[in-house]
């Protein structure tokens, strides 16, 4: 039917061009900026999207226009069918256990914090959350609000020297028995990877809650929820080839269903009177309102482009590229690298010198060369690194070698003009 899915691991893996098979499925990237054609470094920002995305966007909104899950009319039975269906898709997607662990939300940022929100009740006065200290900031604030409601007390877990996390602080942490701990499962801003599986387990073995932040991850790494075990995961799709606007919780049946909705209203209710409210079950428990249609149709479409091309090679290539471009960057000489590892995923954090960030970047934009400069919404790790900021610079699915080279030429010619 349908609603299935081939699991990409069964399908035969195969080499692939990735010019003719993936670049040129991505309409963005063919354009000139100036006299430079678009060298597009920022994946871990938001990705670029592929026509097929665009097109069942624009699919729904041209024939099957319809509010979900209200009416008896056809195109509402269409609409509410697609939006349904990418559940079951996402449910397959990251190996949960029941279609009614997937919330559909706007984003990560509002899926942590529908958990942080939704948790109030259980926390009291006293109560540790522990925090990656590589956390963006959505992984942080909602935390924050949540230890303003309740007393929690908020520790950092902290980073070794070389920008892991600090495996030995860690469990000396969890010994006082945290309530919740929120990992990443990759920095956005260095592109390192958290063994989430371990850290998960030890966290759970001292009865912790845990939440796994996905978001610069799934794009790149299959993501298995009952190998990972956490009882939150979430990411977006907008950096997963996927609209904006539409993000996604997974949550442990049980344990989600004991979260108080952040948002209430209509299409989460069973019974309203104003005698009272009674909330319907997950998943439309915690979906209130009308959701982001169109946007989880979108994400349907992305999921099916990546499940596709993941029988490719991509995974080894993009790995090859981050080494190549993380050799380059260090062959050109004055220039630090930040948590640079060869098992890291998507992005490189740098800065050329003693020069300013956002200087290097504008000078990159000019040759039409994209990368993100700044804090990279990871303040605390900033001030670890004792750094101001930084340039990031991110790959993707369709980023080749040409990108690395026209990349590393630019920065070369940056360099001779600043240095
Ligand atoms: N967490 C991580 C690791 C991210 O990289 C991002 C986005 O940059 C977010 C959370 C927030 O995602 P969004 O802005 O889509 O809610």
């Amino acid at each position: 039917s349908e609603r299935v899915v081939p699991e990409s691991s069964t399908l035969p893996r195969q080499a692939f061009d990735l010019n003719s098979q993936i670049r040129s499925q991505f309409p963005t990237l063919t354009q000139m900026l100036g006299d430079y054609p678009l060298c597009y470094l920022d994946t871990a920002a938001t990705s670029q999207k592929p026509q097929c995305v665009l097109d069942a966007m624009a699919q729904y909104y041209l024939h099957d226009n319809a509010n979900v899950h209200r009416a008896a009319h056809q195109l509402s039975a269409r609409a509410t069918s697609s939006y349904e269906n990418v559940r079951d898709q996402l449910q397959l997607f990251i190996n949960a256990k029941r279609r009614e662990e997937i919330i559909f939300t706007h984003g990560t940022t509002e899926s942590i914090n529908l958990v942080a929100f939704g948790l109030t009740p259980q926390l009291k006065s006293g109560d540790l959350i522990l925090i990656d200290s590589a956390a963006h900031h959505a992984n942080i604030v909602p935390w924050q609000e949540l230890a303003k409601r309740t007393g929690a007390i908020i520790k950092p877990i902290p980073l070794t020297q070389d920008c892991r996390l600090d495996l030995n602080a860690y469990q000396a942490l969890l010994e006082l028995k945290p309530k919740v701990v929120a990992l990443c499962h990759v920095s956005n801003a260095l592109g390192t990877v958290n063994p989430v599986v371990e850290l998960v387990r030890q966290a759970k073995a001292q009865g912790a809650l845990t939440l796994v932040d996905g978001a610069q991850a799934v794009a790149h790494l299959s993501v298995d929820m009952a190998a990972i075990d956490c009882d939150f995961y979430v990411f977006s799709g907008h950096k997963m080839y996927g609209p904006t606007g539409i993000g996604v919780l997974y949550g442990r049946f049980e344990i989600l269903d004991t979260l108080t909705p952040l948002l209430t209203g209509g299409e989460m209710i069973k019974r309203v009177s104003f005698d009272g409210t009674e909330f319907g079950s997950l998943p439309n428990r915690l979906e209130a309102g009308t959701p982001p249609i169109s946007a989880v149709i979108g994400l349907g479409a992305a999921i099916r482009f990546l499940q596709l091309s993941l029988t490719l090679e991509v995974k080894a290539h993009e790995a090859e590229l981050l080494q190549y471009l993380q050799n380059q960057l260090r062959a050109l000489g004055d220039v630090h690298l930040y948590g640079a590892h060869s098992d890291n995923i998507g992005a490189i954090a740098f800065n050329l010198a003693d020069e300013h960030h956002q200087d290097v970047g504008i000078l990159l934009d000019q040759q039409g060369v994209a990368v993100r400069c700044g804090h990279h919404c990871a303040m605390p790790l900033m001030q670890t690194l004792n750094l101001k900021g930084c340039c990031r610079a991110s790959i993707g699915i369709y980023t080749n070698k040409t990108d690395i080279d026209r990349f590393i030429a630019a920065l070369a010619s940056v360099k001779e003009l600043l240095l």
